[in-house]
């Protein structure tokens, strides 16, 4: 059985001084992991903006205006072809990123579910970020071959009534749990910069590290923060911020894959150099992430050239998933799947909801 961590223990940990925090991280980074491996994902926008939701640093919410590009669903060629575009960039995980509130049981999610099967099929492991998921759905994913299901806490359970008024953090819990049931593994993780105390960053990781099983990916990501958004005039997050977060949770979950998620445009190539060094094991490939900007492909070859490191292939941590036909049977009624909404106000967000409609009008 794994640990059970508390608040102060984990402050504890990222309060350490700086130096004496990277050595312990990564020697634990050492004990599980290949250092001088890393993996490298792309983050593929499947259906990008005009979300419901209301996440206070997404330029896909509907409510705000943003200058973001609007994108239907993609079609399963499309899919295959950035997929393969991705293998060949020295990719092992394709993350399929959909701006939707949560799955319904309609087409477009039996077209995700065949870009899925199609993309395991290349031997790369398959991750989805599609909001909320019921237990079915989680079968359904698992039954054509998704390897991961990425559902962030995005902060702490205090913090994130700051932070999103459409959802709740038991909301998040519980779709996390129905990946688990369904033998997905979870990747979790948050953001940092978004106006949080250290306490809030440590009370996010103490319910990611006692989730059972813990997730076996963490990005953690630093805020970019986008014009029309309630984020929009947050401050950039100090690297040593992120290097104490990363070396953090390479210390309370030693076995996972901490992936540096967005926001390394911020940061110097010295400053990712310290994130490996301390326990971060992946990064994301492509100009963009989502929607915001990521560095060149070339240039993190280059880094990793540099420092030593070569990518990791695919399926390391896990077991390539079958495909099984059974993925196309739907065993709730079709159509729309309903989720609570809590119903609270963020006075920020709705500041920023009113701004885009007077620029509407
Ligand atoms: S983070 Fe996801 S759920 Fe939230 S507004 Fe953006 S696309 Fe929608």
């Amino acid at each position: 059985m794994n640990k059970v961590w508390t608040k102060e223990e984990v402050l504890a940990i990222y309060n350490r001084p700086l130096m004496q925090l990277v050595f312990d991280a990564a020697q634990q980074h050492r004990v599980n992991h290949n250092p001088l491996e890393v993996q490298v994902s792309t983050l593929l926008s499947i259906k990008t903006g005009g979300c419901p939701e209301d996440c206070g640093y997404c330029p896909q919410a509907a409510r705000y205006h943003t200058d973001i590009e609007k994108n239907d669903l993609m079609t399963v060629p499309q899919v295959k072809a950035q997929a393969l575009r991705a293998k060949s960039n020295g990719s092992s995980r394709l993350c399929m990123g959909a701006a939707w509130r949560n799955i319904q049981n309609n087409e477009e999610f039996d077209q995700v579910l065949e870009m899925v099967k199609t993309v395991n099929e290349l031997e790369m492991e398959v991750c989805c970020t599609l909001g909320m998921m019921t237990e079915d759905q989680a079968r359904r994913l698992a039954d054509a071959g998704l390897y991961a299901y990425n559902h962030n806490l995005d902060t702490s359970e205090d913090h994130y009534k700051e932070i999103i008024s459409t959802r709740d953090f038991d909301d998040r819990k519980k779709t996390i749990a129905n990946a688990s049931k369904a033998g997905i593994s979870v990747c979790s993780g948050g953001i940092i910069g978004m106006g949080e105390s250290a306490n809030d960053r440590c009370s996010m990781l103490v319910t990611l590290a006692n989730l059972s099983p813990q997730p076996k990916s963490v990005p953690i990501n630093a805020l970019v923060p986008v014009e029309g958004t309630p984020l929009a005039d947050q401050q950039l997050v100090s690297i040593w911020d992120m290097v104490r977060m990363v070396a953090t949770t390479r210390i309370v979950m030693p076995e996972a894959v901490v992936r540096l998620s967005a926001g390394r445009t911020q940061m110097s190539d010295e400053g990712q150099a310290l994130c490996f060094m301390a326990g971060a094991s992946s990064i994301f490939a492509g100009d963009k992430l989502l929607t915001t900007p990521n560095p060149d492909i070339n240039n993190d070859m280059k880094l990793f050239d540099i420092l030593g490191i070569s990518t990791k292939a695919p399926f390391v941590d896990g077991e390539q998933p079958t495909t099984k036909e059974s993925y196309k049977e739907c065993a709730s009624t079709r159509g729309n799947v309903k989720w609570d909404r809590p119903g609270h106000t963020i006075e920020r967000n709705e500041m920023a909801k009113q701004k885009a409609k007077d620029l509407k009008a």
